[in-house]
């Protein structure tokens, strides 16, 4: 499931593509991941957990919750 981005910014981090990191999880630029119907902030330890964000960083948005 597809959620709309709040915000410019959000929509151009989930859309960055880096050259570098196949996968986001491992490119320190990406920010947010989509999950299960919410937004997550992604933690860079090695694995590709991301800790669930009720509002965006950039515009304070109030974001969708994560389907339980
Ligand atoms: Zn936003
Ligand atoms: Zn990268």
């Amino acid at each position: 499931m597809t959620s709309t981005p709040c915000c410019a910014r959000t929509a151009e981090d989930l859309n960055r593509v880096c050259t570098i990191h196949a996968d986001r999880s491992d490119c320190p630029d990406a920010f947010i991941a989509e999950m299960n119907g919410g937004y997550g902030l992604m933690v860079h330890d090695g694995g590709s957990s991301a800790v669930e964000i009720a509002f965006c960083p950039w515009c304070g948005a109030g974001l969708p919750s994560m389907d339980q």
